[in-house]
Order: C-alpha cells, then sequence, then structure tokens
C-alpha cells in the first residue's frame, strides 16, 4: 500500500482549471478565430507612442538620484517601454526635469527641450523642478513650466521612484486619450531666453 499523496486535491484542481469566464456570457470565443477588432489609426499611433518613450538623459539635483533607481532592476521602469534613456535630444520623446533649475542653466534647458523631435512631453519631477522648492531665491527657476510646458508634475522632495513611475503612467493616459500638451511658456509670453547657448548674449 502506497503512502497516500496529500496535495492530491490540489493537483487534481489545477489540472483541471474551471474557465475564468461563463460559457452563456459568450464575450470570449477560443475557437482560434482572430474574431474583429475595430480602433481609428490616430489611437493606435498614440498607443504606440505611450508605449514607447524615450527619456532624454538629463539630471539636475538630487532627484536624479530617484530617477536613476526608477531604471533599476527594483522599480523596473522598462515594464513601461521607457528604459532606452537616450543621450542625444534628438532621440528623445520625454523630458524628466529631475531637480532645481537654476537661472544658469535655464537656456540650456530650453535648448535641449527644443532640439528634441515632435511630438514630445515634459515631466517635472520634484518639488524643486515644479515651484523652486526650498530654494525660493534669485539663482533657481521657480518652475520649469516659465521655461518649458509641462504635462505632468510629480510632487515631493524627493519623489520616490514608485511616485515618478505614477506620474509616468498619468502622461501614458493623457498621450492615450489624445489630450495635447499644454501651452509653450515661452511662445505665450514672447518672451526669449538668452544665456550661455542663447544667441543673443
Ligand atoms: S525636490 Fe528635493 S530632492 Fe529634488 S532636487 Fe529639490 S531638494 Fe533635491
Amino acid at each position: 500500500m502506497g503512502v497516500k499523496n496529500p496535495w492530491e486535491p490540489v493537483q487534481t484542481y489545477s489540472n483541471t482549471q474551471t474557465p475564468r469566464l461563463r460559457k452563456e456570457l459568450n464575450v470570449h470565443n477560443k475557437d482560434g478565430s482572430f474574431g474583429i477588432l475595430t480602433t481609428q489609426v490616430s489611437k493606435l499611433i498614440d498607443w504606440g507612442r505611450s508605449s514607447s518613450l524615450w527619456p532624454a538623459l538629463f539630471g539636475l539635483a538630487c532627484c536624479a538620484i530617484e530617477m536613476m533607481s526608477t531604471t533599476g532592476s527594483r522599480f523596473d521602469l522598462a515594464r513601461f517601454g521607457a528604459e532606452v534613456y537616450r543621450a542625444s535630444p534628438r532621440q528623445a520623446d520625454l523630458m524628466i526635469v529631475a531637480g532645481r533649475c537654476s537661472v544658469k542653466m535655464a537656456p540650456v534647458l530650453r535648448q535641449i527641450y527644443d532640439q528634441m523631435p515632435h511630438p514630445k512631453w515634459v515631466i517635472s519631477m520634484g518639488a524643486c523642478a515644479s515651484c523652486g522648492g526650498v530654494f525660493n531665491n534669485y539663482a533657481i527657476v521657480q518652475g520649469v513650466d516659465k521655461i518649458v510646458p509641462v504635462d505632468v508634475y510629480v510632487p515631493g522632495c524627493p519623489p520616490t521612484p514608485d511616485m515618478l513611475l505614477f506620474g509616468f503612467t498619468e502622461l501614458q493616459r493623457k498621450i492615450r486619450e489624445g489630450i495635447p500638451n499644454p501651452p509653450d511658456p515661452l511662445e505665450a509670453s514672447g518672451l526669449k531666453l538668452v544665456g550661455p547657448v542663447g544667441e543673443d548674449q
């Protein structure tokens, strides 16, 4: 007489799985047919864009450390199709402003933004990037939305990688829903940035 297998009920159950959908609902045919999918080309393109964002390799201060953690194995930004940080703005369509932006850095930031091809998006990461944070002084830009159009603001000092991930998924949602970029602050104000990389010194 053999030893009774204590796992037999579990094994029997897992080998005879019940269907996940009730048959009477008739919402999913598993007969091998492909069925018909209808959509709009624009929606398909938006979905593709939202799933393959390439951020520019660009960090300004302590928030950038958290941004780097987001790409590590623990948080794994690659799950959302955005792990390919590009060293050239010409190959990037997302700018994550991670950290405080000094007045001297502002023309550089804007030039990188201008060099990115359309369509493009901006995430403002952290209190400093969004509103100057604790640096309420003449040297720090009091919000990068005075220089570039910001699509998503991620609060915190610093925001944790999962907060950045949440901001990132919000941006994906905006892209999929076809929500346009906010107005360009420089175009709206008619102002022009001058500085180390500007034409007008
Ligand atoms: S928000 Fe905090 S962590 Fe981020 S750049 Fe400012 S001081 Fe550093």
